[in-house]
Parts: structure tokens; C-alpha cells; sequence
């Protein structure tokens, strides 16, 4: 097993997406679960921290250690088995969801949860529950895992498989494959019922592989996976509608949204079913049109809806969402359509851009990345949406709103231009946060809560039950080893 500890050769490990920097002693590779085993067994002894590295796409800091060791998981990435028949995927944490993106489709299958960022390993969008745009009629990450191995603190090793093992009530027995019993008190915690990546997910009842899911490196290292995929639809509608006026934009999306949930359930074909609904603000437009010159002049706002299709059914779909772009006042003849997959790739590499170049503008300056990650109840969104708006616009700091809108979900991400406008942005941040969760929402609907958004996690669910999700922590972890500075 290569491990490197020269400062010039682990520079990379200390650094994530959100411009989140650590330090550490060491970073570890290893080449099989063996060797994690055989670290961990040392750690837990000598109670070193360890750090799980994915690809450091993140946007909280979890993946970069403050001190300790980082093992990376960059070396496990072997995709074991695709069954096309009982539509799994058997893989190793290292693999990137790029790379299993197209190894499934070459087998006419997909795998749904799509974080915008497609070069994360997929141990990591397992380990933050990740989201992405066709969350909105797929669900999260969460919902495709069926069994996972985990390699525990101590070195020892846990498999669960979905519906094997559920809780009785709030007590958790797991058994690991050393025979140990481990029984796991669940905290009542009032969850939102919204999407969600805060915290530990901890339901009376609930499946064992759920608690895992979203823990952030903390509860253990997830070693090995099985995960369910889809067979890919015959095709796909995929458009970027231009408004004029912002709140049609809105109200596209919430006519969009109902409609798409009214049918989601019907097995009709031929209806509105949005796969994805993902709006952008004036201010993301305007950031935008250096790359993307052809974005309509005097937009005031732009949605991307998808819908998958039968192949049959295209013609009369695209009329239906003609009709509904017409009613919210889009401009019907300035409409971006994908007419061929080259084409849909570009609609998605403009979602992706805006994500990215407000990073790089971040990073530029040497600021943190400062985008919410907040989502509410559908009813309370446009109050959050305008108060963020109202309150930034006041102190004149330049910024851009967009996200995943069908969810309820925002990323308002502040642009400061100096260190001043910078720390009056942390504090614009904070009281969105606390808005959302004024309106039952939530401070991380996909990027979790990392090292970077400790305080909210906390305010949110309130110290009561962020001491029992520590003691979950500290009953599979006594040392305290993994994942430090992630959550507590
Ligand atoms: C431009 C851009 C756009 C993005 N858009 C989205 C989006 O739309 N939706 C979304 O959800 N996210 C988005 N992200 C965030 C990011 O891609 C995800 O958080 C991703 O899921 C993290 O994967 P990673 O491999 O990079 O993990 P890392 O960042 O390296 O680590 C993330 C967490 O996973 C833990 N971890 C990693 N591997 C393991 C393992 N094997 N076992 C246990 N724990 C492990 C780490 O310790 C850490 O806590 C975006 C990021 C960027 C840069």
C-alpha cells in the first residue's frame, strides 16, 4: 500500500470544492479492504484520526482532515458486476460516478442520483446522501443503496443489506462479522420532511443501511456497494425556458412541479413529469453570459426542465409543455432545446458552469465558498427565496440564486468583492439559514454539514438531539477517531 506523508505530494487532500483547507500527517491508499481494515486496527489503537477522502468534490469541508491521517479511497475503484437483469450494480467506493454513468448506459441502464458534479467518487455521494437535478422525481441518493459494507473504527466489519434489519422501536441491533453486538439508542428527532442531508438520518423502526447513508466519514468507511439502477428511458425532452419577468419563472416551476407531481403516481402515459425543474436567477444569468453568449438579453430568470419520454411520445409531450410555458409567459421562440444528446450535454454543462465558476470566483479571491444549501416546504419557499433576496440587495453584495427549485432547494451563493463584504455575507448566510429553519426547513438538503455549518446543525435540531446523535457516533466509534470535526 502506497502512502505518502511529503507536504508537496498530499497538497491535493487538503483542499475540497468549497476552497475548505486542513492539514494532516499522512494520506493512505489502499488497494482492498484488507488494508483499511489493517489501518483502522492501528488508528483505533494508537487513537490516530483518520479522514476518508472521496474526490474532495464537496462543499463543507468533510473530506479534508485537521490533523490525523486521510485514507483515499482513490485506489478501490473496480465496478464488480452490472446485472442488467435484476438491475444492480456491485462496486468499490472509489469508482467515479462518471464512470459508472457510462458504463451503465453501454448496458441501456442508469443510475438516478446525479449530483451536478459528476467527477465525485460514488462512496462519497453515499457518505453525503447526495442530490442532484432528477432528485426531484427520483429521490436521493438514499433510495438506490442496497446493501453496503462498512468497515468500523475498530476494523471490523458490518454488511447490511436493505430490509434485512430494521429497528425495533428507537433500539438498533447490529452484529458485526467478528460477532459483536452493538445496540444503538435512536434519538426522536423531528426530521424535516423535506430533502435532507443533516445529520444522522434516525427514524423509529428504520432500516440499519439508512443510518450509514449521510453520515459524513464518521461512522465508519464504506467499503463496498450495491446499489439499484434503472433501465434507461427511450428518450428524453430537455429545455432551458428564458422569462422576462422573474416570479412567471416561479410560478412555471410551481405549475410544473404540481402538475408533475399529480402525475407521477398515474401510470397514463403521455403526461407532464418533470425529471428535473432547476431555475436560475438574473444575477446567475448575467455571471453566465461571458460563456454562454446566447443567453436572451433582458431575462430576468431561466428554468431547465427534463422529462424522460418513450420515444413514441415526444411530439405530444412537447406540446403539453408548450402550453405551459406559453401560460407563464416564457419566450416560447427563445427556448433552448436539446434536440440530440450533444445537446442535452450542453444544457448540463450550463447547470454545471454556474456551480463551478462561482467556485473558481471564490477561490480567486481566497474566500470559502458561501452557498446555501437550505430547502423548505414548498408553501414556504417564495418566502424564503424573497427575504434572501431583499436582505442581499440591501447591502449591495453581489450574488447569484439558483438550484434545485422543484425541491424547494436554493443555493444562494454570495460573491463578496473584499474581505469586509465577505464577513457581512457570512452573517447574510447565517440569517437565511435561520430563516429556513424558521420555516421547517432545513440548513443542508444535499451537501451535509461538514465542518462549515456546525452552528446551524445545531440550531436546527436543537443540543438535546445533537448529544444523541453524538452518542450514536461515539457508541460505533469510541475513540472518536473518524471523520473528526464532521457534525460535533
Ligand atoms: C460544481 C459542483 C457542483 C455540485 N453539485 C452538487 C449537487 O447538485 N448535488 C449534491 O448533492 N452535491 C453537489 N456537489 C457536491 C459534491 O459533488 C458531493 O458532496 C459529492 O457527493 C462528494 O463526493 P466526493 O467523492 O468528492 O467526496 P468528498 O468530498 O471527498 O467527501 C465527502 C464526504 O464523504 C466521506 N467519504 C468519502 N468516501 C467515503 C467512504 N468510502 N466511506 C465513508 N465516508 C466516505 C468523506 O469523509 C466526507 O465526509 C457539487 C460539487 C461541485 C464541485
Amino acid at each position: 500500500m502506497i502512502i505518502k506523508s511529503k507536504q508537496d505530494e498530499i497538497q491535493n487532500y487538503l483542499k475540497d470544492a468549497s476552497n475548505y483547507s486542513g492539514n494532516c500527517d499522512a494520506v493512505y491508499f489502499p488497494e482492498s479492504e484488507s488494508d483499511i481494515i489493517e489501518i483502522l486496527i492501528d488508528t483505533n489503537k494508537n487513537k490516530k484520526q483518520v479522514t476518508v477522502s472521496g474526490n474532495r468534490t464537496g462543499l463543507t469541508g468533510s473530506g479534508i482532515p485537521n490533523g490525523g491521517i486521510v485514507i483515499s479511497t482513490e485506489k478501490l475503484n473496480n465496478i464488480k458486476e452490472i446485472n442488467f437483469n435484476k438491475k444492480f450494480v456491485q462496486l468499490q467506493p472509489g469508482v467515479l460516478l462518471s464512470d459508472l454513468q457510462n458504463k451503465l448506459k453501454e448496458n441501456n441502464l442508469f443510475y438516478p442520483p446525479d449530483p451536478t458534479e459528476t467527477s465525485c467518487f460514488i462512496g462519497g455521494t453515499i457518505a453525503s446522501n447526495a442530490s442532484g437535478a432528477s432528485t426531484f422525481k427520483y429521490g436521493p441518493t438514499r433510495d438506490y443503496i442496497l446493501e453496503l459494507t462498512i468497515i468500523l473504527a475498530d476494523g471490523d466489519k458490518l454488511k447490511i443489506k436493505r430490509g434485512e434489519n430494521f429497528a425495533k422501536g428507537s433500539t438498533l441491533n447490529l452484529a458485526t462479522e467478528n460477532k459483536k453486538e452493538i445496540k444503538i439508542e435512536l434519538p426522536d428527532i423531528n426530521i424535516p420532511d423535506i430533502k435532507n442531508a443533516a445529520g444522522y438520518y434516525c427514524k423509529k423502526n428504520m432500516d440499519a443501511i439508512d443510518l450509514f447513508i449521510g453520515s459524513e466519514g464518521t461512522l465508519g468507511i464504506i467499503s463496498d456497494i450495491k446499489l439499484k439502477v434503472l433501465e434507461l428511458p427511450k428518450g428524453k425532452i430537455s429545455c432551458v425556458v428564458f422569462f422576462n419577468v422573474e416570479v412567471d419563472g416561479l410560478q412555471f416551476i410551481k405549475k410544473s412541479r404540481e402538475v408533475s407531481i399529480k402525475n407521477k403516481n398515474s401510470k397514463i402515459e403521455l403526461l407532464i413529469n418533470a425529471l428535473a425543474l432547476e431555475f436560475f436567477d438574473e444575477e446567475a444569468l448575467k455571471f453566465l453570459k461571458s460563456e454562454f453568449p446566447n443567453i436572451p438579453i433582458n431575462s430576468k430568470c431561466a428554468v431547465w426542465f427534463e422529462q424522460e419520454t418513450n420515444g413514441n411520445d415526444e411530439e405530444t409531450l412537447l406540446s403539453e409543455w408548450i402550453e405551459i410555458i406559453k401560460n407563464s409567459n416564457g419566450n416560447e421562440e427563445q427556448c433552448w432545446f436539446a434536440l440530440n444528446e450533444k445537446e442535452e450535454q450542453k444544457i448540463k454543462d450550463f447547470r454545471h458552469c454556474i456551480s463551478e465558476k462561482i467556485n473558481e470566483y471564490m477561490a480567486s479571491k481566497g474566500f470559502r465558498k458561501l452557498g446555501t444549501d437550505v430547502a423548505v416546504p414548498d408553501d414556504k419557499f417564495l418566502e424564503l427565496y424573497n427575504y434572501a433576496k431583499i436582505i442581499t440587495k440591501k447591502e449591495k453584495i453581489k450574488y447569484a440564486n439558483y438550484g434545485h427549485f422543484g425541491n424547494s432547494h436554493m443555493h444562494f451563493n454570495f460573491m463578496p468583492e473584499n474581505e469586509k463584504q465577505y464577513l457581512k455575507s457570512k452573517k447574510l448566510y447565517d440569517l437565511i439559514c435561520h430563516k429556513a429553519i424558521s420555516l421547517d426547513g432545513t440548513v443542508s438538503a444535499e451537501h451535509g454539514i461538514g465542518k462549515t455549518k456546525k452552528h446551524l446543525f445545531l440550531e436546527m435540531y436543537g443540543k438535546e438531539a445533537v448529544d444523541k446523535m453524538f452518542s450514536i457516533k461515539k457508541t460505533l466509534d469510541p475513540n472518536l477517531i473518524l471523520g473528526r470535526g464532521n457534525l460535533f
